[in-house]
């Protein structure tokens, strides 16, 4: 068997205060707000609760037959993504998201091969955050975010996280310092960025995306945002206003688009410039 690579940052399960289980499907439902995206995280978590008569892999085997066909039809969103029914919560506060059949909760057992990718290739899957975001990066969000649904959403983003993380640092000066990250108002200060993946003013309804990703079917296709017509320039936000979904219908709209980043992003620098300042111990 090849090996696991290691990481200095473990992405998928960070710590204690949030995970990401975004390659299981969790997101790609139609329906993927957080209530409905909880709502099935629970229902598959109450598989750990049953008792009764059965073996631990009748139980898993039935689950599987009651839900996989149902989470992988029309609810699904992208079709050549699996939504697995294995996936769901972590500790009792509901805080970790992740694998309901690794081994790390059946005393060393582990039971990924009843699922439909099986164990091997479970194992084995690191996303691409883990290859194409830098090591700083990647704190960047890990020390910023203890929200699982939010950390699923933006620790798979690579637009969305290398976009700010530039403009900040290209703000700064220098790379965002990694040591300020777990400061209050530096916290504080990055959150609309992350909040932006649910809260995002000119995301609209009636599209089937994900992301900068347009959803046609088994297709899909990166948006586009028609700077020309709008009689724009293209943004200098462009990567971070895609990731967020962006359809604008005027000039003004992208015009406020880019000031509330802009704003932002001072807040944020201000944060850190206040936090490094050299009597700050
Ligand atoms: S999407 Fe990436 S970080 Fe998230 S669970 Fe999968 S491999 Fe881990
Ligand atoms: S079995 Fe694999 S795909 Fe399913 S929840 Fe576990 S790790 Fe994710």
């Amino acid at each position: 068997m090849t090996p696991r690579p290691r990481f200095p940052i473990h992405l998928c399960q960070p710590d204690s205060k949030k995970s990401c289980a975004a390659c299981c499907g969790i997101y790609n439902f139609k329906e993927n707000g957080r209530r409905a995206v909880m709502r099935r995280l629970r229902r598959n978590t109450a598989i750990l609760e049953q008792g009764g008569r059965e073996t631990a892999q009748e139980r898993f085997a039935s689950h599987a037959q009651r839900w996989r066909h149902r989470d992988n039809g029309d609810a699904k969103r992208f079709q050549t993504i699996f939504n697995c029914e294995f996936v769901g919560f972590l500790d009792a506060e509901h805080r970790r998201v992740g694998c309901l059949l690794h081994p790390a909760l059946h005393e060393g057992q582990d039971w990924r091969d009843c699922s439909f990718y099986g164990r091997e290739l479970c194992d084995g899957h690191f996303c691409p955050s883990y290859l194409s975001l830098t090591e700083d990066e990647q704190a960047f969000v890990v020390e910023t975010l203890d929200d699982w649904y939010l950390y699923g959403l933006v620790i798979t983003d690579l637009d969305l996280v290398k976009g700010v993380y530039r403009h900040l640092s290209d703000r700064l000066g220098q790379a965002v310092p990694r040591t300020w990250l777990h400061h209050p108002s530096v916290r504080s200060a990055l959150q609309p960025f992350w909040r932006w993946k649910v809260t995002w003013p000119y995301r609209r309804d009636g599209f089937d995306w994900f992301g900068k990703y347009l959803f046609i079917g088994d297709r899909y296709e990166e948006m586009r945002l028609p700077y020309e017509l709008l009689g724009s320039r293209p943004s200098p936000y462009h990567p971070i206003l895609l990731a967020l979904g962006s359809v604008f219908r005027s000039l003004e709209e992208l015009r406020d688009a880019e000031r509330l980043i802009e704003t932002a992003l001072e807040r944020a620098e201000r944060a850190f410039s206040e936090d490094i300042s050299p009597e700050t111990p």
